[in-house]
């Protein structure tokens, strides 16, 4: 077995390379850990550019809420509230994860229906 980072030889069992310091075992925990922070890196864009153009809309056109803008704004809506459950999936302890999707799926669920409330008046 040679070392992935700097093909040094690896005899015996080492957890770390001798020579450049690598994790031989790059196990489920590091692939786990870069798929948490890609989901917050979703939710965090997802939140910033809808923000943004959500103050755009508002700084832009006068009665946008009045206007068929209000549709763009409702859809910003729902994806911003919807990718909390981003931040959930992120969790990595199992018996909390289930606990904050469920909760992010609630709070999906209430942006739904204030926006969908909203809509209609
Ligand atoms: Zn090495």
């Amino acid at each position: 077995m040679n070392c992935p980072n700097c093909r040094t030889e690896i005899t015996g069992i080492q957890q770390f390379c001798m020579n450049c310091g690598t994790s031989l075992f790059p196990t489920k925990e590091s692939n786990s850990s870069k798929t948490s922070d890609t989901f917050i890196m979703i939710f965090l864009s997802f939140l910033f550019f809808s923000e943004l153009i959500r103050f755009a809309l508002q700084k832009i056109i006068p009665n946008w809420y009045e206007s068929p803008t209000k549709l763009l704004f409702i859809g910003l809506n729902l994806i911003s509230g919807i990718s909390v459950i981003l931040l959930a999936l992120a969790i990595k302890e199992k018996n909390k994860k289930t606990i904050a999707i469920i909760l992010a799926a609630l709070h999906a669920l209430y942006i739904i229906y204030s926006n969908v409330d909203w809509f209609l008046h």
